[in-house]
């Protein structure tokens, strides 16, 4: 009875997760995700699958993040049929986000093809269109946490809750083999255990090999109430300055906890003085899809008869027309809009009009990848180009680093601590510097047998 593991993506790096699982002469691809960062990170996505297509019998996909669901459809475009199985609200979620994906390479082929005919060189498709995604959707397949199946004859797979988005899950896998099962736990992405809306990961205590995240390996996030008042501080600041709040967000988790805190410090925020702006369609829809499913977690997001938020000054923006009359409001704007790291969307007309403006304010709530214009801003960059222009940095930049989706060190360690038997650990999606700390206090303080996986390599189970 063979169970094996190989690790493809977001191994030493946080996007592009990848995982290739080998069960009784069955293959099954665990995420399918998009590398993200800079232009050079994001042509690794054009290139060829690391596992022959038609071998492929099926997809299991722990959330809907793009990093871990943003090659799907083009998995599809290059020939794979089989079923992509993921949580119920994961599936929802992707059904706005493919397409979403979709729309955004053929913008940007679009762009670049614009420059690429200027120098006379040969046009590039995009990556996937909008109708490869949608195609795609076909496909999927979903079930409740706690409701197993049989994802290849003789492979059990049940979800549990991650706690880190809405749908996000913990992947068990149970190879049923008449000498006894083999069970592998994959943590998807984690959450962090003062996350606003969502509940905590759920507590898993036996595994014969675990495979973890890794993101914040190194760190503590600030407590929750830090971060109550590092946000109270950045309000009553911009209110006495006059100007705007330009809140990146990922558009599915971010934005609505922070939603949620608005509503839930209404008062205390003064926010009454404010228009919020929800600039972002999937934004929108992703709240819708957090409405649906409501059951999911704790938090009050809505009222009992509303799939709106609880703010009486909220504005959805959804037409291009509508996120153009924001450009106008030169104070007093609070302005959410994707995408989280900054590499397109909306957030890049509202850092055009704002970011060389000393009275506004920038506040990064999510991680930000190397490579990406988030991360140039979190680093102190002194000016950004923006379409060919160059704007100096004159906002203030703040990190509020509580709001983070994902476990920090400690939420990791306590996570991998409820396996009774000390399982062998695999890290993936982090840095290498978290990663080696994480590696190191799990090793000394925690009697676990860590291995950071590397690209290609592979693991029996
Ligand atoms: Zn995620
Ligand atoms: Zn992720």
């Amino acid at each position: 009875m063979s169970f094996e593991l190989q690790f493809f993506g977001a191994t030493g790096q946080v996007t592009g997760s990848l995982y290739a699982l080998r069960s009784n002469g069955h293959l099954v691809l665990m995420e399918c995700g998009l590398v993200q960062g800079g232009q050079r990170e994001e042509e690794q996505n054009r290139q060829d699958f690391p596992v022959a297509i038609d071998e492929i019998d099926a997809v299991v996909l722990s959330h809907a993040h793009i990093d871990h669901s943003g090659r799907v459809p083009l998995l599809v475009q290059r020939g794979y049929r089989g079923p992509v199985y993921t949580q119920n609200a994961s599936k929802a979620l992707c059904e706005i986000m493919l397409p979403d994906a979709g729309y955004l390479n053929e913008k940007d082929a679009e762009w670049q093809n614009k420059k690429l005919r200027a120098k006379g060189k040969r046009p590039i498709a995009p990556l996937y269109t909008r109708a490869d995604a949608v195609e795609c959707l076909e496909q999927f397949r979903s079930a409740a946490y706690d409701e197993p199946f049989d994802v290849v004859p003789g492979l059990e797979v049940r979800f549990h809750d991650a706690g880190h988005i809405l749908g996000a899950a913990i992947v068990e896998l149970t190879q049923k083999n008449p000498g006894g099962a083999k069970t592998l736990v994959f943590s998807g992405d984690l959450g962090y255990r003062d996350a606003p809306v969502m509940n905590s990961p759920v507590a898993i205590s036996h595994a014969d090999a675990v495979l973890m995240e890794s993101t914040y390996g190194d760190r503590l996030h600030r407590s929750f109430d830090a971060t109550i008042e590092e946000l109270t501080g950045v309000f009553s600041a911009a209110r006495a300055g006059k100007g705007n709040i330009l809140i990146p967000a990922f558009t599915v988790g971010r934005t609505q906890d922070l939603l949620y805190l608005m509503a839930e410090h209404y008062d205390e925020w003064q926010l009454d003085d404010w228009q919020i702006f929800l600039d972002s369609p999937m934004g929108i829809e992703a709240t819708r899809v957090y409405s649906d499913y409501r059951h999911l977690y704790g938090a009050r997001l809505f009222g009992p008869d509303s799939s709106l938020p609880d703010l009486p000054n909220y504005h959805a923006s959804r037409t291009t027309e509508d996120s153009m009359a924001i450009n106008k409001i030169e104070s007093g704007a609070i302005i959410i809009a994707g995408s989280g790291m900054c590499s397109g969307g909306r957030i890049l007309h509202h850092l055009k009009n704002n970011i060389w403006r000393p009275e506004c304010h920038i506040v990064i709530v999510g991680f930000q990848a190397y490579g990406t214009l988030g991360r140039r801003i979190v680093d102190g960059a002194k000016e950004i180009r923006l379409w060919g222009d160059t704007y100096s940095v004159r906002a203030q930049v703040h990190t509020v680093g509580g709001l983070s989706a994902h476990a920090d060190q400690l939420d990791l360690v306590n996570w991998y601590n409820n396996f009774d038997n000390k399982p062998p650990l695999y890290l993936v999606h982090g840095e290498p510097e978290p990663q080696r700390i994480l590696k190191q206090l799990l090793e000394n303080d925690h009697g676990a047998n860590v291995t950071i996986a590397e690209h290609g390599q592979s693991v029996d189970v």
